[in-house]
């Protein structure tokens, strides 16, 4: 099945609060593509790490930028992040980045370039876009904005099981720390700082399933964008 109407959803939330789940599945659902932005600012400071870039010198960094291309290509309908052709889509995920990845994307000249390759791949719609300014800035006319929530213990659990599940040595308390660390800095930066669109619709999956999740809104779509189920 797929909207009547051709639409963006776009969904926006704190870290870890199952954004990328509930986008693949919805995405998958619905015919569409899934676009996790929060990888293309992984895929930047990957690059900049790798490549002892000195980010916090705006013509470093700005020169850097120039240089990289991110894309997306996918594998067993799973989306791998390409960045330059080679794929990250592993080593964005790593502590390193978790570390670094808030801190800049602050930066007005990082977003600029990003947000000008999401507005592209959006430009046809018939996508679910994903990330923490989507339905404020890159997409504010979109059609379904929804901003997910869940309470801080779910969300720490959920990343914690996710990385020990992944081999990564690591505890609680120091996944927790991260989780508010970025929260932080992302919803209190001067540019496109992570709130909630006054339009979007506010979902708390801290005791919903993803299929109860997704459940929900495709019962949006149906009612208000009509639903063609042969597509
Ligand atoms: O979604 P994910 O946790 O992978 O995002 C990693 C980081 O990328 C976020 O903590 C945030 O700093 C940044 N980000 C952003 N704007 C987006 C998506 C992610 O600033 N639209």
């Amino acid at each position: 099945m797929t909207p009547a109407q051709d639409i963006i959803v776009a969904i926006d939330g704190f870290a870890s609060c199952g954004k990328s789940s509930l986008a693949k599945s919805l995405a998958r659902a619905l015919n569409y593509r899934h676009i996790d932005t929060g990888a293309m600012y992984r895929a930047v400071t990957w690059y900049f790490l790798e490549n002892h870039v000195e980010w916090r010198h705006q013509a470093k960094r700005e020169d850097a930028l120039d240089r990289i291309s991110i894309t997306f290509q996918n594998h067993n309908q799973l989306n791998h992040t390409l960045l330059n052709g080679v794929d990250v889509e592993t080593v964005i995920r790593s502590a390193a980045v978790n570390q670094e990845v808030s801190e800049i994307s602050v930066f007005g000249d990082v977003r600029e370039k990003v947000v000008a390759l999401q507005r592209v791949m959006g430009k046809d719609k018939r996508i679910v876009m994903e990330g923490r300014d989507i339905g404020t800035v890159v997409f504010p006319d979109a059609e379904l904005k929804i901003f997910l929530t869940a309470s801080l213990e779910v969300r720490t659990d959920r990343r914690y099981q996710e990385l020990i599940l992944k081999g990564v040595l690591t505890t609680r308390e120091e996944v927790q720390e991260n989780l508010l660390k970025r929260d932080y800095i992302d919803s209190h930066r001067e540019i496109s700082p992570l709130r909630k669109a006054q339009d979007a619709w506010e979902i708390d999956n801290s005791e919903l399933t993803i299929l109860d999740q997704q459940a929900l809104i495709v019962k949006r779509i149906r009612e208000v964008w009509g639903m063609a189920e042969h597509v």
